[in-house]
Parts: C-alpha cells; structure tokens; sequence
C-alpha cells in the first residue's frame, strides 16, 4: 500500500518502497518529489491550493541566479551553482524556455564601489562563469545601451525561466513514475505515531514512513506542529512589480541590477527581461500583513500580531526602521518607486512604468534575536524533515536543494 489516504485507525499496510509525504506544491516540493519518484520510493505531494506554484514560486522574478552574492561555501552558494546546471539541462531536455540574457550589477556612484568589489570577490569564489569587472561607462552601454553608472560587473550567464512552467512539467515527471499529486490537500495536524507519521488533511488522513515540508510561507507553522523550535519564524516580505510599457521595454537588454544594501538579504529594485520578452521592474520588499498578503488590503491579524510580539521584532525595528519607511513610501507613492528605478536609466520616464504588475511574498526566517536568516536551514524532528527557509535562489537552486535533501536527510528512500 502506497502512502494513500486514509482515516486514523486504519491498517499500515505494508509495501517494498518507502512511503514518503511531501507538504508544499511549489518547486522545491515537486522537484523533491520529482528526485524520490526517480530513487524508487513511494511519494505522495500534498498542496493546499487548487494549482501548483501558486505562492513564491509562481510569483517571483524568474531569474536563474549565477550565484554573485552568496557567501562562499554557503548552502546558498553551492546549492545556487550546482541547481543552475540542472535547471539548464532540465529545461534543455524539456524544451522549456532559458534564456541567458545576462545581468549587469551597477554602481551608479563611487559611494557604491567598495559594495561592488565586495560582489565580484563573492562571485569569483562562487567561480560565477564568464564574469567581468567593467570600469568604463562606455563599456557598460555596450553591454546596456541606456544604463548610467561608473563601474559594474556582467554575468553574461545569467538566465530567465518560466518557474511555474517548470514545476508543472516536474510534477508530470512524478506523475510518469507513479507519484501522487494531491491538489486541495491542505495539511492540518501531523502525529508521530511508532516511528511513523500520520498527515492530517482537510479531507482525510495519511500515513507516511517519511515526510519533508516545503510549505514556504507556512513552514514555520508546520515546524511547530512536530514539537520543532518556533524559530526562526517566517517574516513575509512583500515585493512589488511594475511594468516597462511595452513600446519602451527596448531600455533594457537583460537586467540591470543594483548593488545590493550588505546589511539587507534583499537584491533591491531591478529591470529584467523575462522569458516571454516583458520587461519588469521591482521588487521592493515591504513588511507583509499576512504570510499570503499579496495586496495592502490583505491583513492577517493573527500574522502581524505573531510578527510585533517575537522578541526580535524591537531589533529590527531599530535596524531597519530607515529602509522600512523607504519601502513602504515607494509603494504608496509611484513617484518615488520610479525615483529609485530612473537611478540606472535616466531616459526613463514615469509613465513608462505602466502598471503594477503583481507581487510575490518571500518567505524569510528570522531569529529570536531580530536576525535574518543568511543561508538556507533545514530541520529534522525524528522521520520529519522541515525546509524553514528557502528564500531566493531557491528556485535557481531547486534540484539541487532536492538532492541535498535526499543525500542529508532521507538516507536511501527506496530501502524501507
Ligand atoms: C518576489 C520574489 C522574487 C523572487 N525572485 C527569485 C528569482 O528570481 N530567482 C530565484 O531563484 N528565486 C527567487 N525567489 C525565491 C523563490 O521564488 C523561492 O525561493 C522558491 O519559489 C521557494 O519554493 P518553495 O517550493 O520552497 O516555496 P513555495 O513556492 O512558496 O511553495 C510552498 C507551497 O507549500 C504550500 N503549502 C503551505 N502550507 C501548506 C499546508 N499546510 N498544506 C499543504 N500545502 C501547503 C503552499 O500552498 C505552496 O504552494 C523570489 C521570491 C519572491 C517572493
């Protein structure tokens, strides 16, 4: 008997491989499930929404991360190069669209240079292909015609990709190798029970020799429900998108990006050209009102609440009270979201910003002590393995996440 529905009470029947539960339909659950399926065991995805990707990973920036940033040795960074080759070959094999259109990081002053040696030092240890410092303003319009700034460095490999194309075309991979997809399965309670772990569901009940969560947004909640810590506790991040009107998206080649603020996990307002020639512009990244506050209007007392009373939300508050304040301005007043994008092309006027065009709510775990978590964390309570954060590059670095996991955390799936 695989890992299927059934009432508490019921019989464990038993079966040759293992039986593994995976809670979250995004594109680190299914590229997991994808990776067991393929190891022979037993997997059964369980997601809440009527639709794959319908949270961080249907809502982000597309970009296929070259791995600039991240500390050296870091899970980010290991993860990040080693995800971006699969990902490449993935959607090779798959005929998906993976566009390389390359991203420039300009400094727009001398104020910004130490930031930037310290990216091109991060990214030549992180050994990020074909990269280039550039110092020459008229280098860099080679490269972006409309771009200002005194220095940047290129990554001509860095990509664009359709994330929620992607994992649909994964989960029909499990699907293939006899997975079980379950849509409008949200998770409710999980026992352990002898070693084993019982799922409770709105509709029903299942046992599973294992389970891994990749909940995202949720995590924390689904950590506290094995007994794990409640920190880090997920802090959602708002990032909001406008769009380049579409007879003035020739601005922009590739992407342009700032050099990020180093006390900050986000990247900061950039341009991107998407896969399917868009050109959008964002995301900030605002306090959301609720894990899934996709809009002002999205308010979840329970959320924000949760957020005021952690012990580290006074030093957060002091730390980023400044950036705070500049964030939230920038989204109520267009004005001043254009202000900070016209840095890096003067030409730009405001109204070819022409439309909000969505945003997405980044799952990102911080500490008891105010502290944002830097690198992926992973915890494991007994058969339970719970993914607390796995913010951006987590899609860039998806099948190498789901890999690690299995290599870390799973053992040998298919032994039981
Ligand atoms: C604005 C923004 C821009 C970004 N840009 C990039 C980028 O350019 N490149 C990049 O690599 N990364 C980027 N990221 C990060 C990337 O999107 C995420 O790291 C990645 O999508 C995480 O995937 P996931 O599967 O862990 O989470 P998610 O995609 O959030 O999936 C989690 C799933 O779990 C489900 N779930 C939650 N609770 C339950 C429950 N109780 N029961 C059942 N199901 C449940 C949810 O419905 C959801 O489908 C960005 C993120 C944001 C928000």
């Amino acid at each position: 008997m695989r890992g299927t529905a059934c009432w508490p009470g019921d019989v464990w029947g038993d079966g040759m491989a293992e039986q593994v539960g995976i809670i979250g339909g995004g594109i680190v659950g299914i590229a997991l499930a994808r990776e067991l399926t393929a190891a022979g065991a037993e997997v059964t995805v369980l997601e809440k929404e009527s639709r794959l990707a319908q949270h961080q990973t249907g809502h982000n920036s597309g970009v296929v991360h070259a791995g600039l940033y991240y500390a050296p040795g870091s899970m980010k960074a290991t993860l990040c190069a080693e995800g971006r080759g699969l990902l490449r070959e993935f959607c090779a094999d798959r005929s998906l669209p993976y566009r390389a259109v390359g991203k420039l990081v300009v400094a727009v002053d001398a104020a910004e240079l130490p930031a930037l040696a310290e990216i091109e030092r991060r990214s030549r240890a992180n050994a990020v292909p074909d990269l280039t410092r550039i110092d020459d303003p008229g280098r860099l319009r080679e490269v972006e015609p409309h771009v200002a700034g005194v220095a940047a460095v290129h990554s001509p490999q860095t990509a664009v990709v359709d994330y929620a194309a992607i994992t649909e075309a994964l989960a029909q991979d499990v699907r293939a190798a006899g997975g079980r997809v379950l849509l409008h399965t949200e998770v409710t309670g999980i026992r352990i029970e002898r070693g084993r772990v019982r799922v409770i569901t709105r509709t029903g009940a299942h046992l599973f020799d294992r389970v891994v969560a990749a909940a995202g947004l949720q995590s924390d909640l689904i950590a506290r429900l094995v007994g794990a810590d409640p920190a880090p506790r997920i802090l959602p991040f708002r990032g909001e998108y406008w769009m380049l009107k579409p007879s003035r998206t020739g601005l922009v080649r590739g992407m342009i990006y700032p050099v990020p603020d180093p006390r900050f996990p986000f990247l900061g307002v950039h341009f991107t050209r998407g896969v399917y020639d868009d050109v959008h512009v964002g995301p900030n990244a605002l306090p959301a009102l609720a894990r899934e506050g996709y809009r002002w209007r999205d308010v979840s007392l329970a959320d924000t609440w949760g957020s005021l009373r952690w012990p580290g939300a006074p030093a957060l508050a002091r730390r980023h009270w400044r950036m705070g304040v500049d964030e939230i301005s920038g989204s109520l007043v267009k004005a001043l979201y254009f202000r900070k994008a016209r840095r890096f092309i003067p030409e730009l006027a405001m109204g070819d910003l022409a439309r909000k065009s969505g945003a997405g709510v980044r799952a990102q775990a911080w500490g008891r002590a105010g502290d944002l978590l830097d690198d992926f964390a992973v915890d494991q309570v007994g058969p339970v393995t719970v993914l607390r954060n796995a913010p951006s590059p987590a899609a860039t670095s998806a099948l190498a996440i789901a890999r690690y996991l299995r290599a870390h955390h799973l053992g040998s799936p298919a032994a039981r």
